[in-house]
């Protein structure tokens, strides 16, 4: 063979770790593609800081093509996988397409917002899985409390100000931290604010906060939470979210314009799509990380069921931890099946977890040693930092600004709620009016009706309609479901809406359910959020 050709699919923990591991192995020696929609590797567990404007957006990212030196980055969305034809085919941001050819394929791409079926839901919520969506929900949250202040009926303004977060995990139970402090910090010190008091809801259908984590890490952070003022409800759930506000599994009626989803994620679509064996939507591979019959293709990371050796029987969580660490032994391994090294199976050990709180508090278990307050709040940042493959100057710049100057609460509205739909299979990139369509298609064919235009046109993105839970079905251009439509945004006045574009406060009609979304039938009744598939969740 000459310089073998070897695909990672994905830059997050896995194929960054993975391309990074292999650039060093390789210096040249072969050809690495990585493939990723994006230029950045995105670290996730500060995303709720920058939803809170404690970070701003680039210091969560590192540069690809900066960081890793022998890798040539391809960027684009992979969205189909020829494994017999050893190559991949993926649509540029511009949507052009391309092919990739490959002699080694690595499989990272990671997860995407979990739906269930709770009607409303998917008009009305929006993820916490991107950058664009982190961006948004500052925005947004910014937003209601300046309505709020203005508002002269006490029912609009109470709804502005209370902001629902469903899901405990850590996840949820970060940004509720987080957007507390943020919303307390927007009104203190200000007279004309007075009447307006934020409410944070914090909702989870389990008896417990974190309650795929330690329990003494679940006691630290619900106690924070709630000496903070956020409402935390266990053993409830959302059972309907209207344009008003969410209906609560216990009966009880709240109004609100804030659903965030963080129920957790599912394995992205594309793992789906090549009709390999499966384990609760992940792809199944042995320790070594390989596709069994496919000893050229690996997986890691959240898309993949990496069994785990401690615990026979079950795989590892989805978590950057486990990510990360599966990168390496993926680059190991694909260079030890080029004749560099031995293969190794993926073995971990538990090096604790630690939940960002705000405010220089936070819950961790650092070796299994469980720490509060400040002390564990000290052990996260240096976690963090350490974790960090890039940027750590600027994100400690950031936090020190942040200890003495306060916090900067303006919306710039560069993120619009359409441009945010919960249910994606990207949820890195936001949508953008007039975007490309899918490669070979013409764009947008399915033009969006006049008063869709006025709402902001938007043309799906390529992977909505990638098959798969969340695409669309085959001749649907549109994308999706109704979250992924043109014109299926919130519109001004429900959940997680705003204004219409240019005209802040008239309302508009509310949309008609787009009609290529199925009424609610018996697979899709009304009710709780169960966390029986926890370990999809990724909240774990
Ligand atoms: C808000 C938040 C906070 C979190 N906090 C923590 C934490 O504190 N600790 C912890 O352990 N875990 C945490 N997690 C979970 C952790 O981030 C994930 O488990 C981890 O990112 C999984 O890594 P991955 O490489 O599999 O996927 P990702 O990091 O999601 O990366 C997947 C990459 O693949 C790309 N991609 C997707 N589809 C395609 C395609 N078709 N073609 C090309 N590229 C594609 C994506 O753009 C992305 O770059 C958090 C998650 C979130 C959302």
């Amino acid at each position: 063979m000459g310089r073998p050709r070897i695909v990672i699919v994905g830059a997050g923990f896995a194929g960054y770790r993975t391309a990074r591991t292999l650039s060093g192995l390789t210096r040249g020696r072969a050809d690495i593609a990585l493939l990723n929609p994006t230029d950045y590797f995105l670290y996730l567990p500060l995303l709720p800081q920058v939803a809170a404007g404690i970070l701003e957006p680039r210091r969560v990212t590192v540069s690809l093509s900066g960081t890793l030196p022998h890798v040539r980055l391809v960027l684009g969305q992979a969205d189909r996988i020829d494994l017999d034809g050893r190559a991949v085919h993926y649509t540029d941001p511009e949507g052009g397409g391309g092919t990739l050819a490959y002699d080694r394929l690595v499989l990272a791409a990671g997860s995407v917002n979990k739906l269930l079926p709770v009607p409303g839901v998917a008009e009305h919520a929006h993820g916490f899985r991107g950058l664009p969506e982190a961006l948004y929900l500052r925005d947004h949250v910014t937003r209601q409390l300046e309505l709020a202040a203005a508002a002269d009926d006490p029912g609009s303004r109470a709804a502005r100000c209370t902001f629902v977060v469903v899901g405990a995990g850590y996840t949820g139970t970060e940004v509720a931290a987080q957007g507390q402090l943020f919303t307390d910090a927007q009104v203190r010190g200000r007279p004309l604010r007075q009447g307006v008091r934020p409410r944070w809801m914090l909702l989870d259908i389990a008896p417990r906060v974190l309650p795929e984590l330690d329990e003494r890490l679940s006691r630290t952070a619900g106690r924070v939470l709630r000496e903070r003022g956020v409402d935390v409800r266990t053993g409830t759930s959302v059972k309907e979210a209207t344009h008003e506000g969410v209906l609560l599994t216990d009966g009880e009626f709240v109004g609100t314009r804030t659903l965030v989803w963080c129920v957790g994620v599912r394995p992205d679509p594309l793992a789906e799509s090549l009709g390999l064996p499966m384990e609760r939507g992940r792809l199944l591979v042995d320790p070594h990380l390989r596709v069994p019959g496919r000893p050229e293709v690996f997986a890691c990371g959240d898309a993949a069921a990496v069994p785990d050796l401690n615990e026979p029987g079950s795989c590892t969580p989805m978590t950057a931890q486990h990510a990360w660490r599966q990168g390496r032994v993926a680059g190991l391994n694909v260079a030890a099946s080029l004749g560099r090294g031995e293969l190794r199976p993926y073995r971990h050990r538990d090096l604790g977890f630690v939940v960002d709180l705000g405010g220089a508090k936070a819950a961790a278990n650092p070796l299994g040693l469980p720490l509060s307050g400040v002390a564990a709040g000290a052990v996260t940042c240096g976690y963090h930092l350490a974790a960090m493959p890039g940027n750590r100057i600027r994100v400690a710049a950031d936090w020190l600004l942040d200890a003495v100057l306060p916090r900067q609460a303006v919306q710039l509205g560069l993120v619009r709620s359409w441009s945010v739909p919960l249910d994606t299979a990207s949820p890195e990139v936001a949508r953008v009016p007039g975007g490309p369509g899918r490669h070979g298609e013409p764009d947008a064919p399915g033009q969006p009706e006049a008063g869709e235009r006025e709402l902001g046109q938007v043309v799906a993105g390529p992977r909505a309609r990638r098959p798969g839970p969340g695409a669309a079905a085959p001749g649907d251009a549109r994308g999706g479901p109704s979250g992924n439509r043109p014109g299926g945004e919130a519109a001004k006045g429900r959940p997680g809406g705003e204004p219409a574009g240019s005209r802040p406060d008239d309302d508009p009609p509310v949309p008609e359910p787009p009609p290529d979304q199925p009424p609610p039938g018996p697979g899709t009744a009304p009710g709780p959020v169960k966390r029986s598939d926890t370990f999809t969740e990724g909240d774990s």
